[in-house]
């Protein structure tokens, strides 16, 4: 049976959207569930096969082509369908929802640059990976903007500053590429067989120079290492090295002085999702807690009876009410008309979701008492997959800079 605070939502969601629902609750139930807290404890290096295993059955059923626009015969999702999909996976595992959206993260690039060339991208890159898809032999994508010396300064420049890029591609007689340099904390980097990557011809004018092409894995990156992370343990997560990669001119997804507007663009459509993801983890803190708070006796009656304990229960329902309300909100406004001002909203979404998912995770070893702090009850896991929501995808502060300096910029007509 589905868990209630999955079935039950906030948000009126449409009827395809609850099938959808009902299909990824399906899927994670019998792949996700039985296998989430033995690969929390596994290695990094053991994740690396259960990571692959996921998204070869993501790929079964269908789910991993949701983004595939219809004239290509894909769904045709977005940022609204895409969110309830990591929602559900991360109800059950966290660390699964950052695989498969890490997957659509890389993607995002060349959906934005057919958006732009009459579906030329679409056609080249989506195409394929559908049809690979429907083969039963999914392609593993990645996006790689993160270095070792620019983390933050990829996702937001410091007005007045020059952010240190090093990654850099020469431009070759061809027209392609010859691309050098250092990514890290790249999810799905490990097992990747194409990675969207972000590079700068010139690294004295990174802004102006910036560009971004697929990189393949027969082009010859290298994983320099696999990081051993405090959560979202079964996503792999490397360092990804460029020693004079030849890219050819086809997999340009666009040419220098763009790059800095698709990395916009790409976090405009990725921050609301990765939201939900930080609203799954809410929804399976607060339910755990429910369940919890329903079965232990203390002061002779279930501790659900306690009115503390049930004004925190209450504090955890109304978080997850305002996230979802936030997130499906944005989502559809974003998807509607996809304009890079709607970074403002998704920034909103993406911070909201990543505070419920920490609070809530919190209540709920508060809640579990002694054995919440137990990796038996798998109740800490949340708490260690909840902190990384407000890490990635641009720090909860940096979000936040982006919000206020965008909208004192423009006042309250950028919401429209
Ligand atoms: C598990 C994991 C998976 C990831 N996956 C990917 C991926 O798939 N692809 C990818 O490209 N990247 C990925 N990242 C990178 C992620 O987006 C960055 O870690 C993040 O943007 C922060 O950059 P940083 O780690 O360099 O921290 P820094 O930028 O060094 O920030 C350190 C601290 O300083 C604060 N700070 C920095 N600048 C400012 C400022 N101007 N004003 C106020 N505060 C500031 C930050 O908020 C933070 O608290 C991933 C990271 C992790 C941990």
């Amino acid at each position: 049976m589905a868990p209630e605070i999955l079935e039950h939502t906030f948000y009126p969601h449409t009827n395809e959207a609850r099938l959808l629902r009902s299909s990824v609750i399906e899927f994670a139930e019998a792949h996700v569930a039985p296998r989430a807290l033995e690969v929390d404890r596994a290695g990094a290096e053991d994740a690396l096969e259960y990571a692959k295993e996921i998204v070869r059955r993501a790929a079964e059923a269908r789910l991993l082509s949701l983004i595939v626009p219809e004239e290509l015969g894909g769904p045709g999702g977005l940022t609204y369908e895409g969110s309830n999909v990591l929602e559900v996976l991360s109800y059950y595992d966290a660390g699964t929802a950052t695989t498969i959206g890490a997957i659509w993260l890389g993607l995002l690039p060349i959906y934005i640059a057919g958006l732009g060339d009459g579906g030329e991208s679409w056609r080249r890159w989506l195409k394929p990976f559908l049809e690979a898809e429907e083969r039963g032999d999914p392609q593993i994508w990645a996006f790689a903007i993160t270095e070792p010396e620019a983390g933050s300064d990829y996702e937001r420049v410091e007005p007045g500053s020059k952010p240190s890029l090093t990654t850099v591609a020469k431009p070759l007689p061809s027209g392609g590429y010859e691309i050098s340099g250092r990514k890290i904390f790249i999810s799905n980097g490990p097992i990747a067989s194409h990675v969207t990557v972000f590079a700068v011809t010139d690294p004295e004018r990174p802004i102006e120079t910036m560009m971004c092409a697929v990189v393949t894995r027969e082009m010859g990156f290298k994983v320099a290492q696999v990081f051993d992370k405090m959560g979202h343990r079964s996503s792999p997560t490397g360092e990804l090295v460029f020693e004079e990669v030849r890219v050819p001119p086809e997999n340009v997804v666009c040419k220098p002085g763009s790059g800095w507007e698709f990395v916009e663009m790409t976090l405009t459509l990725s921050r609301a999702p990765v939201g939900a993801i930080g609203l799954g983890i809410a929804k399976r803190a607060f339910q755990a807690a429910l369940d919890y708070a329903k079965t232990r006796i203390q002061g002779g009656r279930p501790i659900v009876e306690h009115q503390l304990v049930k004004y925190k229960l209450s504090a955890m329902l109304e978080r997850v009410a305002y996230a979802e309300s936030l997130i499906y909100t944005v989502a559809r406004k974003i998807d509607e008309a996809p304009t890079p001002l709607k970074i403002v909203e998704s920034s909103v979404a993406k911070a909201v979701g990543a505070d419920v998912a920490v609070l809530n995770s919190i209540d709920a070893i508060q809640i579990y008492g002694g054995y919440g702090y137990m990796r038996e009850t798998g109740v800490e896991k949340l708490l260690r997959d909840a902190k990384l929501i407000q890490i990635y995808e641009g720090t909860n502060e940096i979000n936040r800079l982006t919000v206020m300096e965008r909208y004192l910029e423009y006042g309250g007509v950028l919401l429209d």
